[in-house]
């Protein structure tokens, strides 16, 4: 076993520790992988941060950087299948929702691949004479990022994209539950020349082989995709070295259903929005609001299709969607479910393990709607991140929003009203970073992501998403020198 990627060569863990990774769907053994501790890291960073202040990587011009993404675009075509499989088995979703994430992984790296090209820096026009001032970008440093296991290539490639095209070197430390992918695209970024030192791999828990990150103070830059603990904890440590932060952290997204509203596309989202990859999904329209007058009928109709959702493996081509990623996240969903049940809501369907046999061993949850809910429940309130929804009504628009608006979080959400002039002032009005109307879940690398309140800051993919990884100069030159005088 050689699992880390440090200063471009494969390693074992300093001390000898592994970690069994198991699929979720039926708890086989998927492999063996090396458990990083923290020296590990520390090697890792002593390495990237070599590599910054003295391999070529960061002196590269721009166009060979963007031309290195652009290859490693077509690796991940090349081994598409591969990657789609690798992720299924560690994730336990299917096969088909792991090829859709692979290809939407090649059009990131070909969008930063293109787009740092095309963006070399500008000429201020200062309105003095004899001045030539530009403002150039170069790269931030040394870079951790960091990210969760729901999505775990794509996180890493909405991170190791901008990185690595804006030419910081970085350290990447995938979840423990799901490190495959990863370690797949460290064998790309090596055979598509990425210098030694300029990409390195930590495996391993958050405490000890993620932690050192956000401390050390050869890092420049902690990217995070996770948690909302987690986030607020790296961003503490960041703050002894003033670190740049940028933080992409949970979500609680209302999807805001008017009575005019199309009926079947309300339905058929609404059950998408939550239950897509078993609702474990940052933007996962987990709070269902809906106007007072079409309540019954809707929710009559969601909850009649939500028991109808067929659950299944990676490899189950009848399946519509699998299980949780760990028998602990399932538990954490019960005892949500549990409390909402305590604090008054009304079980429509769902709220338990599915009984037949075949599911036996992989950690599975039924869909699950929760009617009745109101705003001060815990389970209306926080990210389970689970198959789990939750149903409020409203009466008017200005309720809708006010709801909508109520939790900590400001991720993402959805407008279904056949009203445009209505679903603009609406989508005006929610304190959200995505707002979809008579839509749910699409999203295009062009198009910058990220959650306003504690849902974090900074942003993700777009020119922003380059943005995040370099630093802005401003040089100015006189162009004609002599003395001004001033102290004669
Ligand atoms: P998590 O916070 O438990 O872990 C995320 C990563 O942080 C993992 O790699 C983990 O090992 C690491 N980590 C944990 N403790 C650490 C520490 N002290 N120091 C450094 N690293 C540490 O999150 P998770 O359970 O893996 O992911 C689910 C969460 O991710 C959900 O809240 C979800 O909403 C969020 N998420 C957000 C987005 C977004 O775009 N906003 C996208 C995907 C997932």
């Amino acid at each position: 076993m050689a699992d880390l990627y440090i200063d471009g060569a494969w390693t074992s863990a300093r001390e000898k520790r592994t970690r069994e990774i198991r699929c979720p769907a039926d708890g086989s053994l998927v492999a063996e992988v090396d458990e990083a501790g923290g020296q590990d890291t520390a090697d890792a960073i002593a390495a990237a941060r070599r590599a910054f202040d003295e391999g070529p990587w960061p002196r590269t011009p721009a166009n060979e950087r963007g031309d290195l993404v652009l290859r490693v675009a077509d690796l991940l075509v090349r081994d598409k299948e591969l990657l789609a499989r690798a992720e299924s088995l560690d994730t336990g979703k299917r096969l088909v929702e792991s090829e859709y994430d692979i290809d939407d992984i090649v059009n990131c790296f070909r969008y930063f691949g293109k787009l740092v090209t095309s963006e070399s820096g500008r000429v201020v026009e200062t309105g003095s004479e004899g001045v030539d001032s530009r403002v150039v970008y170069e790269p931030v440093g040394v870079c951790a990022l960091i990210t969760p296991w729901n999505y775990p290539l794509l996180q890493t490639a909405w991170k190791v994209a901008p990185a690595i095209a804006a030419g910081n070197t970085f350290i990447l430390k995938p979840s423990e539950l799901t490190p495959h992918t990863a370690i797949h695209l460290m064998r790309l970024l090596e055979e598509a020349g990425l210098p030694a030192g300029a990409g390195n791999l930590i495996l391993g828990a958050g405490p000890e082989a993620g932690a050192p990150l956000g401390e050390h103070p050869d890092v420049d830059l902690v990217s995070f995709t996770g948690g909302l603990q987690t986030g607020r904890r790296l961003m503490a440590a960041a703050a002894g070295t003033v670190k740049k932060v940028a933080l992409e952290l949970g979500g609680k997204n209302p999807n805001i259903v008017f009575a005019d509203a199309d009926f079947d596309t309300a339905v058929d989202m609404a059950l998408t929005a939550v239950f897509l990859h078993s609702g474990q999904v940052c933007s996962a329209g987990a709070r269902l609001l809906v106007e007072d007058s079409l309540h019954d009928r809707f929710v009559d109709e969601v909850v009649r299709r939500a028991m109808l959702i067929r659950l299944g493996g990676p490899f189950d081509e009848r399946a519509q969607t699998g299980p949780l990623i760990s028998a602990a996240h399932r538990a954490k969903i019960e005892a949500y479910v549990a409390k909402g049940l305590e604090e008054g809501a009304v079980l429509r369907c769902g709220g338990a393990r599915p009984a037949d046999p075949p599911h036996a061993e992989g950690f599975y949850y039924l869909p699950t709607v929760l009617d009745e809910c109101t705003g001060g429940m815990s389970v209306v309130q926080e990210e389970s991140f689970g198959p789990v929804l939750t149903v409020e009504r409203f009466t008017d628009e200005a309720e809708a929003v006010r709801l909508a608006n109520a939790t900590i979080y400001g991720l993402a959400g959805g407008i279904f009203t056949s009203d445009e002039a209505k679903a603009q002032r609406v989508a005006s009005a929610l304190r959200i970073g995505t707002v979809w109307i008579n839509d749910y879940h699409p999203y295009v690398p062009q198009a910058e992501w990220g959650g306003y309140k504690q849902s974090g800051f900074g942003r993700e993919l777009g020119p922003a998403g380059l943005a995040e990884y370099r630093e802005t100069k401003h040089i100015w030159r006189t162009t004609n020198p002599s003395p001004q005088g001033w102290f004669d």
